[in-house]
């Protein structure tokens, strides 16, 4: 996308907005499919919590993607989306065994990662087909809170409690049709997952009925210029050769699966604002902006780095500003952040704010959630409106004293 066209959206629709260009999802779409074109049955399955609209999950169906849900919320929306129940994988942690049989009745695949749920649910429904969670501890996040891999991680089933694990599978007669681990956000080093996937591979020789493999997701992205990606190309190339020997040793070809959110939303997503003061104390500019945490968190949250732009005056000096927001709360987007001249009513652009921003925005300081705007074929389209006090006020019971 250009400049000149977040400028137009930012005129047309107002600000804050988020603008997620079509393009670069399926680029990324296609670039994956094309790192893994000598496996014969791949299947990407879309991490619905990156990014949730319903319009983004008819985008990604078009594309050919299969999704990936965490709460039966997020099943409800996909199949609403048009996904037939069969192209949906639910991979829920921690939820409640109820919640687990409805969305296994709707024709979902189910992943589970608890061996008491695992149990319960074996006994109840020895016929469906299972996929099991396999926590391989491995440590392959890039940033302690997305590391899901590590011996005290509230996510999967152990890899040293296979003999438990085998043991319900026994008892229950249940099926287990595939395995899967998610090793955390942000792979950082190839051989670091090839190594957690040679553990799957081992662990799958236990299981005879297996249709596929998942290796979850955690492909990073560059957030600044120069940033570590994960290389995806060879990747594509070292696992695919390794998934081909193991079906060949296996017996069967099974498909391959992945889960990426991030890989496919990040870079595809703007968030534009715009500059409500510029306010100097002894040592700093700070950039005050008509946004704050509500709408986007990872900054304070995940201490992520997003790249910001002065579209309005994007061939300015660049000087030091600290960008904050109107919450009555710290919530600083950037520290001493080197950015095009700011002047007040100036256009912010915070770059990789397709995955985990809209998702995580919220109504604090009873602020409005913003517009989402689908930029397909160079045009604006328009998938959310932004909030108005009705959606506030929604739900709640006003009791007159
Ligand atoms: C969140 C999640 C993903 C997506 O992770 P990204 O880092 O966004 O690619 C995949 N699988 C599971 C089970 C998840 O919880």
């Amino acid at each position: 996308m250009k400049t000149k066209d977040l400028l137009a959206i930012s005129k047309k629709f107002g600000s804050p907005i988020y603008v997620y260009d079509a393009n670069k999802i399926e680029n990324q779409y296609k670039r994956l499919v094309k790192a893994f074109s000598n496996v014969s049955n791949l299947r990407i399955h879309y991490a619905v919590k990156a990014l949730s609209n319903i319009s983004i999950l008819k985008f990604m169906k078009h594309l050919g993607s299969d999704l990936d849900t965490v709460s039966i919320q997020e099943v409800e929306l996909g199949i609403q989306a048009g996904f037939e129940p069969s192209k949906i994988m639910f991979t829920p942690n921690g939820v409640s065994i109820d919640e687990i049989e409805a969305v296994s009745k709707l024709g979902v695949q189910i992943n589970i990662d608890n061996l008491s749920i695992l149990e319960q649910f074996g006994s109840k429904n020895p016929e469906t087909p299972v996929c099991i969670r396999i926590n391989p501890h491995v440590n392959a996040g890039g940033n302690s809170n997305i590391s899901v891999g590590h011996i005290d991680s509230k996510f999967g089933i152990s890899i040293h409690q296979t003999p438990h694990l085998l043991r319900i599978i026994k008892n229950t007669k249940m099926n287990i049709n595939g395995i899967h681990m998610h090793t955390g956000s942000d792979i950082l080093d190839i051989e670091v997952f090839l190594y957690a996937s040679e553990i799957l591979f081992e662990n799958a020789l236990n299981f005879k009925n297996l249709d596929f493999i998942d290796f979850g997701s955690g492909f990073k992205v560059p957030y600044k210029q120069g940033d570590i990606e994960t290389n995806i190309e060879e990747l594509g190339e070292k696992l695919s050769r390794r998934f081909n020997e193991f079906c060949r040793q296996y017996g069967k070809k099974i498909a391959l699966a992945f889960e990426p959110g991030k890989f496919l939303v990040s870079e595809s997503g703007h968030f534009i604002t715009s500059v409500n003061a510029i306010k100097q104390t002894t040592s700093t500019v700070f950039a005050q902006i008509n946004s704050g945490f509500n709408h986007f968190i990872r900054p304070m949250f995940y201490n992520s780095y997003h790249e910001i732009q002065n579209i309005s005056n994007s061939k300015g000096k660049k000087r030091f500003y600290s960008v904050v927001g109107y919450i009555c709360e710290t919530d600083t987007f950037a520290n001493n952040r080197k950015i095009e001249e700011i002047s007040e009513g100036d256009v912010l652009v915070f770059k990789n704010a397709g995955a985990y921003c809209f998702t995580m925005s919220n109504n604090y300081n009873s602020r409005l959630r913003p517009a989402e705007v689908l930029w397909f074929k160079n045009k604006p389209l328009l998938i959310r409106e932004k909030e108005d006090l009705n959606d506030i006020l929604n739900k709640q019971i006003e009791i007159n004293f």
